[in-house]
């Protein structure tokens, strides 16, 4: 019998409210005014100075955001884009919902994210865009996807959900490429409950962007809580119900203020967790950070050393539940879901870095809020797991 290391469960992913975002969202709520209105009009600007990307377009989610940005590059039937197996599934049902193709390129066994050596090989004359992955909130190599993007003329859209505080080369990672996408879902970095941020230096997809996520009304309709006299708005597009509400960004505005030190707090976790199964060869750890880069730090993933144990990671994770530790898969691959083969034919084997690690990959919990007898006993409960189950 394995027993809890704690009297409660460690909730994964659990958001840091502060009561800055109470008394926020409690006047937003008073002011009358909970649609899309000056609330989020301040916090797509304080997202765009922290990003120093010139527009941001606040939506509902990543996923709404991910999609608006293919279909401001007027992506549809009949394309491309090439993305990484190693991803939450929206990455690639964006694509799907425009009517596009999506391409997988295998993963680099060191970063975990998309190889641009595999990307290479996988462009062909339908291919219209390149969706990389910021994994966890390590930088994909930049450098070498915009090399591409460049050569055979592709856009760059970066899954940037995992993100926020990602630096490449000393540049956000949110003014790198065409369009970048953020995610304020409940266990991400900046929590709203649910919504998301687009950032791109191009005035013309903004714009686009600001119309199809109201239903195509023209843009003038955005600025329908501050017009002073009657109006009839027009849909320029058959447009979809994407925007970010009041409510919700009266908790990213603080939320987004406290991004900065919850990295630190996130930081001095992730080095514990290093220190603590540094020796450990039931397991492998996240490669050393490198150079020149800002580790967002969202997730913190172990790999376990299957070979040298007895079960799956699932079974890992139950026994990490047992103990009342929270923990999370991030992910299992994309293209072994059942619609993905089903529609695609693709099977296990094809992407055998992705699976590889998608088979392993555990993750551990890392919010900003953890005391040091959470992380102590996160770092006794997966001890105590694998010495119940190695071989
Ligand atoms: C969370 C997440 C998304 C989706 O974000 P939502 O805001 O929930 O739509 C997309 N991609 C990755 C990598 C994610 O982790």
């Amino acid at each position: 019998m394995i027993k809890p290391v704690r009297d409660t469960f460690l909730v994964f992913g659990k958001p840091q409210i502060a009561q800055e975002d109470i008394d926020e969202v409690v006047d937003t709520l008073k002011s009358g005014w909970w649609g899309t209105g000056p609330k989020t009009e301040r916090f797509e600007q304080n997202f765009v100075k922290y990003t120093k990307a010139k527009y941001g377009v606040s939506v509902n989610s990543a996923t709404a955001g991910l999609h608006l940005s293919l279909k401001a590059l007027d992506i549809g039937h009949g394309d491309e884009v090439i993305t990484t197996p190693l991803s939450f599934v929206s990455t690639a049902n964006v694509i799907i919902h425009c009517g596009a193709k999506p391409v997988f390129a295998d993963v680099d066994l060191t970063t975990w994210n998309i190889n641009p050596e595999e990307v290479e090989k996988k462009i062909t004359k339908k291919t219209k865009a390149i969706l990389p992955v910021h994994l966890h909130g390590r930088p994909v190599n930049m450098d070498a996807i915009l090399k591409i993007a460049q050569k055979n003329n592709l856009y760059v859209v970066s899954d940037a959900a995992h993100a926020v505080e990602t630096k490449y080369q000393g540049k956000h990672v949110g003014n790198i490429g065409d369009i970048a996408v953020f995610s304020f879902y409940v266990t991400k970095n900046v929590a709203t409950g649910e919504g998301g941020m687009i950032t791109t230096n191009n005035q013309k997809w903004a714009n686009r962007m600001r119309v199809l996520r109201l239903h195509g009304l023209s843009l003038d309709a955005y600025k329908r809580y501050s017009v002073k006299h009657f109006t009839l708005y027009e849909a320029v597009e058959p447009g979809f119900k994407y925007n970010l509400t009041d409510l919700a960004s009266s908790i990213g505005i603080h939320q987004l203020a406290r991004v900065e030190q919850n990295l630190k707090n996130r930081k001095q976790i992730w080095q514990k967790y290093m220190k603590a199964f540094k020796n450990n060869p039931l397991l492998s750890l996240p490669a050393p950070i490198e150079k020149n880069v800002r580790h967002g730090m969202h997730l913190f993933a172990i790999l376990l050393n299957l070979e040298k144990l007895k079960v799956e990671r699932n079974e890992f994770v139950d026994l990490l539940i047992r103990q009342y530790i929270g923990s999370g898969v991030h992910f299992s691959c994309i293209h072994l879901h059942d619609y993905y083969k089903k529609t695609f034919g693709y099977k296990k084997g094809d992407f055998p870095n992705a699976e590889f690690l998608g088979e392993r990959i555990v993750s551990l919990p890392l919010g900003a809020n953890l005391t040091k007898k959470d992380i102590n006993d996160v770092i006794k409960a997966v001890n105590n797991a694998l010495d119940k189950i190695k071989l």
